[in-house]
C-alpha cells in the first residue's frame, strides 16, 4: 500500500488524500501559528510544553498540514502513537460507527463486545500462545500501574525492579520507575517506594564491551544483593527503551533476565508501549529473541490516536485479583475500542509489521553513511521504524545534546518534525507513521543529512 494510491479527499480533511509532500509556504512556526500561541500562552498551563509549536490543521500518511499551509514530514508519529496514520480509513469508519451507536456506558456498569474483542486480539497477538487475559485502561501510565498492582497481588510480594534510563510514565508510581529526573520527575516527590532500579544493557556506553548475557548477570546479581530474589514481586523492562535513548539492549539481554525470572518465580513485565504494535518490525519488540513475558503492556500504537492501553497476560497471574479491585471509568471506551479494531485490521492488512522492517532499513541505511562522514554521531540504531542516532563530540562518547537541539530546529525549520530523547538528550529519533511513502521518508532523511552537515 502506498499513500498516494488512495482516493484524494479534501486536502484538508485529514483523510488519505492529503498531499503527501514536504511543503514550506512560511516561517516555522508561522503567523497564524504564532497567533494561537499567544493565546495558548495564556491559557495554557506552562507545564505542558510542545516540540513545535506549529497548530496542527490536518495529517494523514506521512505528513502534518499546519494553520498556515505548511506541510510537515512527521517523524515523530505523535510520539510512536500514529502507525498506522493520523486518520486511517479503517479507524475513521470504525469510530464513526461507534460514535454514532454509543459513546460510553461504562464496562464496569454495562458491558459491550468492543471490549472482549480487543482483550481476544491482545491474546492471540501477544508473545507466546498460553491462556491470557487482560485488562483496559486510558494511558500507559494507568496500563503500567496496573500491572504493577496484579503483579503484587499474583505475588505476594512488594518489590518492582526496573532499569538506568527507563521511561513508564508521570503518574506517581510510574515517576518512580522513570529513570530521568527533569524534566518528569523534577520537584514531584517524595515518590512511590519498592521501587529498585539495575543496571541496562546499553552497548554503546559500555565502558567495556559485554554480552548480553552478561549484562543480565550483572542486573540479576544486583537485584539478588541489593534486593533479595524473593522480595521480588516483577521485573518491568522496555524491550526497546523508548525515551531512555531508544537503546536496544544487546542480544541475550533479555532471555537471561526472563531466564532468571522464571527461576525465582519473579513475573517479567515487559513494556511494550513504544515498542509494541509493528514498530520494530514486528507485532511486539519481545518477538525478536522469543522472550515471552508473563504480563505487557501496551497503549501507544494500539487504537490510531485514541486514548487505550491494556495490561495482558497469563490468565491465572491476572486473574490473582479480586473482582473489583481493576478498573476506570473509561478504561477500554467503546470508541476507543472501536479504533484498536480498526487500527489492528490495517496492521493486518497492510502488514505493518514489513512496512517497519522496510522503513528500518531505509533509514538505518542513510544514518550509517551519514555516521560514517560524521563523528558528530556516535551510534545508530535501532529496530524496525524505532531508530535513532546518538550524537558525541567527536571521538569520544561524550553527550552532545546542544548539536541534537540544533539539528533537530533545523530539521524543523525545513519542514520535518524530529524528536529528541535520551537521559543525556543528544539522541535524535525517528519514528515515522509506518504508514509513511517511501519517496516521502527518502526526502526526509535528505533533509536529516544536509542539516547535520551544516551544524555537526
Ligand atoms: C509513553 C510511555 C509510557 C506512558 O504512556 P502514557 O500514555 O504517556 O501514560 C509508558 N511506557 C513507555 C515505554 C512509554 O513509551
Amino acid at each position: 500500500m502506498t499513500v498516494t494510491e488512495q482516493a484524494p479527499t479534501s486536502p484538508l480533511s485529514g483523510g488519505p488524500g492529503l498531499p503527501q509532500e514536504r511543503r514550506v509556504v512560511t516561517e516555522i512556526p508561522g503567523p497564524r501559528s504564532r497567533d494561537l500561541h499567544a493565546r495558548r500562552t495564556d491559557a495554557v498551563a506552562r507545564g505542558v510544553g510542545s516540540v513545535l509549536p506549529v497548530y496542527v490543521a490536518a495529517a494523514g500518511g506521512g505528513v502534518i498540514v499546519d494553520v498556515d499551509g505548511n506541510s510537515l514530514v512527521d517523524l515523530a508519529s505523535g510520539i510512536g502513537v500514529t502507525g498506522v496514520g493520523n486518520a486511517s480509513p479503517l479507524v475513521v469508519e470504525a469510530v464513526q460507527r461507534q460514535v454514532e451507536a454509543f459513546t460510553h456506558t461504562c464496562f464496569m456498569v454495562a458491558p459491550y463486545a468492543g471490549y472482549v474483542d480487543v482483550c481476544d486480539a491482545l491474546a492471540e497477538l501477544t508473545p507466546g500462545d498460553h491462556q491470557k487475559k487482560s485488562a483496559l485502561f486510558s494511558s500507559g501510565a494507568e496500563a503500567v500501574e496496573n500491572a504493577v498492582k496484579i503483579a503484587r497481588v499474583a505475588s505476594g510480594r512488594d518489590a518492582v525492579v526496573v532499569f538506568d534510563h527507563a521511561y513508564h510514565g508521570r503518574t506517581n508510581l510510574t515517576m518512580a520507575m522513570t529513570a530521568k529526573s527533569m524534566p518528569y520527575k523534577h520537584g514531584f516527590g517524595p515518590f512511590a517506594g519498592e521501587v529498585y532500579r539495575a543496571p541496562m544493557s546499553y552497548p554503546f556506553r559500555e565502558p567495556v564491551p559485554i554480552s548480553g548475557e552478561e549484562a543480565a548477570r550483572r542486573a540479576t546479581t544486583m537485584i539478588e544483593k541489593a534486593v533479595g530474589a524473593d522480595q521480588v514481586a516483577c521485573v518491568v523492562i522496555e524491550p526497546v527503551q523508548g525515551e531512555g535513548g531508544f537503546v536496544v539492549p544487546a542480544p541475550g539481554f533479555l532471555p537471561g533476565l526472563a531466564q532468571w525470572c522464571r527461576t525465582h518465580d519473579v513475573l517479567l513485565v515487559a513494556d511494550e508501549i513504544q515498542s509494541g504494535f509493528c514498530r520494530t518490525g514486528d507485532w511486539f519488540g519481545c518477538d525478536q529473541e522469543g522472550v515471552v513475558p508473563d504480563l505487557v503492556t501496551t497503549a501507544k500504537g494500539i487504537a490510531g490516536g485514541l486514548p487505550l492501553a491494556g495490561v495482558t497476560g497469563r490468565a491465572d497471574v491476572m486473574d490473582a485479583v479480586h473482582v473489583g479491585g481493576l478498573g476506570g471509568t473509561y478504561g477500554g471506551n467503546p470508541v476507543a475500542c472501536a479504533a484498536a479494531l480498526g487500527a489492528i485490521r490495517a496492521m493486518r492488512e497492510h502488514d505493518l509489521p514489513g512496512r517497519a522492517r522496510r522503513l528500518g532499513e531505509l533509514m538505518l541505511g542513510r544514518l550509517t553513511a551519514l555516521a560514517e562522514r560524521t563523528p558528530a554521531v556516535g551510534d545508530v540504531r535501532g529496530r524496525g521504524a524505532m531508530v535513532a542516532i546518538e550524537l558525541v563530540r567527536p571521538g569520544t562518547t561524550e553527550p552532545d545534546a546542544a548539536l541534537a537541539g540544533r539539528v533537530s530546529a533545523a530539521c524543523h525549520a525545513e519542514g520535518v518534525l524530529t524528536l529528541t530523547c535520551g537521559t543525556y538528550g543528544n539522541v535524535l529519533r525517528f519514528l515515522p507513521p509506518l504508514v509513511i511513502g517511501e519517496d516521502l521518508l527518502a526526502d526526509a532523511m535528505d533533509v536529516v543529512a544536509e542539516v547535520l552537515a551544516a551544524h555537526a
